[in-house]
């Protein structure tokens, strides 16, 4: 058997439904399809809840939009008849339920994360009805009933083996096509509904293919594939045909938002490929994601970055040669709920540099400045100096291993475009090379490092291939 994802834009329009309801009729072996509310939905359940909260009577207006795109898709993709009027009547009990809450919201103008969760839950309730409806013989299951988590250190994290025995029980017989609404979940202890983070779709699929040893993990999105970079941002990006697990991570990690991060892992300890396809071109290979790939000469995979950094710097000459501080720094930002995603540290040890969230930055200084407020007061430290306003990029690929030149050809890149980089990581793995620049030049860094690691390839690949010209810059702006 297999799983099959479908987003938010592959179930965004009814020409794209019935795309997908053909990709699925398609199969022959059993499938388990797990879908993302429509396009947009999600987005629009939390808009219109804020509204609510803070007392707008407009948010009925916003309702009665979220329930007119629904009620407008099943009427182009489902048939009229007994089915549709089934659907219908699910369907309407479950806009009626999601209008009650926010009538509550609105009427007490208080919006616990527990509502939040309750409310963004029915974009999947509702798309996974629609889609089940729409498949020929589909059964629809609720991920609230097996996928499982519990609140730890400030998030909902999974809980991981109540969730794969679950999943086990719900599909010890597995039909020809199941659907089930992504994201979604519930906490282990109070039952109420959770879900698994922005993009949790993805993950949701990755955890029932673990679960159930699935053959291939395939996300069908509006791309072809993995790219080398972010096709929004750099216009010649380019396909990707094989990534590792840890090249996949690393990417999208730092921001290829394609796959949601924690989808990679239980899929990856499980050795199931991981296969993006396009919904809008489902007769491109698209990229394959697995243990071994091929050899290539490329000496980088890809391009992804973050916005919205933060570079901390803790500092003082107390911190040279001296035991225990970055234990001290690290120890005080995990105990308060802190990611830390990048470190840098000269080897004069006199100042670590950390890449945190901008909105986690404020807090971090405070908690940090009270970690060493005594050596603060006596002076051998200084306050922590917060930099916001940055963006953080990583260029990827397991051939930089020992491959000299990488870090020489990107800095004398950034140099030669007059792009300065704050400060800059480098793993032993040697699998990424991260840096941080100033958040207004992250369009120009993106494209200038993509002209020069892969325009050159790309051309090469296409005077192979066509036997004429080149392509242009991908410089877009
Ligand atoms: P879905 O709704 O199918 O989950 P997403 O919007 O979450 O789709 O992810 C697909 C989008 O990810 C693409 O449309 C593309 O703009 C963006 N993206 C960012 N980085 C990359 C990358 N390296 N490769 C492919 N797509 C990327
Ligand atoms: N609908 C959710 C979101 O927009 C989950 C997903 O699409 O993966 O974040
Ligand atoms: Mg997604």
């Amino acid at each position: 058997m297999k799983v099959m994802k479908f987003g938010g834009t592959s179930v965004g329009s009814a020409e794209s439904m019935l795309r997908v309801k053909s990709i699925v009729e398609k199969q022959t072996e059993p499938v388990i399809v797990v879908v993302s509310a429509l396009g947009g939905i999600t987005d629009k359940l939390i808009k219109t809840s804020q509204m609510a909260v803070e007392g707008d009577a407009l948010y009925q207006k916003s309702f009665e939009e979220i329930k007119q795109r629904h009620e407008e898709m099943i009427d182009a993709v489902i048939p009229a008849g007994e089915k549709r009027n089934e659907l219908q009547t699910k369907v309407n009990g479950l806009l009626e339920e999601l209008r009650s809450i926010y009538q509550g919201v609105y009427l007490i103008r208080d919006l616990s994360s527990k509502i939040q969760a309750a409310i963004v839950s029915y974009g999947e309730r509702i798309s996974s009805q629609i889609v089940a409806t729409l498949i020929d013989g589909a059964e629809c299951f609720d991920s609230r009933e097996f996928i499982k988590t519990e609140f730890k250190a400030g998030k909902n994290r999974l809980v991981k083996e109540l969730t794969n025995k679950l999943v086990c029980q719900n599909w010890e017989k597995i039909p020809q096509t199941s659907i089930v609404g992504g994201f979604i979940s519930t906490d282990v202890e109070s039952g109420e509904v959770t879900n698994l983070g922005r993009g949790g779709s993805d993950y949701t699929a990755s955890i029932i293919a673990a679960a159930l040893n699935a053959s291939v993990l395939e996300i069908w999105t509006d791309v072809d594939g993995f790219m080398t970079a972010d096709p929004r941002v750099i216009s010649s990006a380019y396909v990707i045909p094989e990534l590792s697990y840890i090249e996949a991570m690393e990417l999208s990690n730092f921001g290829a938002k394609v796959v949601y991060p924690p989808t990679i892992y239980p899929v990856c300890i499980k050795h199931i490929p991981i296969l993006i396809k396009n919904t809008f071109n489902p007769d491109a290979p698209g990229s394959i994601i697995k243990d071994e790939v091929q050899d290539d000469s490329r000496s980088i995979k890809g391009i992804s970055s973050i916005k919205g950094t933060t570079l901390i710097t803790v500092s003082g000459l107390s911190m040279v040669g001296v035991i225990g501080v970055n234990r001290r720094i690290f120890t005080c930002l995990a105990d308060n709920g802190i990611s830390v995603f990048m470190v840098s540290q000269a080897s004069s040890e006199n100042s670590t540099s950390i890449g945190v969230q901008d909105e986690d930055a404020d807090e971090a200084c405070r908690v940090l400045d009270l970690e060493f407020q005594k050596e603060i007061e006596d002076g051998s430290m200084f306050p922590m100096l917060a930099e916001k306003g940055l963006a953080t990029v990583a260029i990827v690929g397991e051939n930089m291993k020992h491959t000299p030149g990488i870090a020489g050809k990107l800095f004398g890149t950034l140099g030669r475009s007059g792009i300065s980089v704050i400060a800059c990581a480098q793993g032993a793995s040697e699998t990424n090379i991260s840096f941080v620049i100033n958040q207004n030049f992250l369009r120009k860094a993106l494209n200038v490092i993509h002209d020069s690691f892969f325009l050159s390839e790309y051309q090469v690949l296409n005077l192979f291939i066509c036997g004429v010209g080149t392509v242009g810059s991908s410089l877009i702006e």
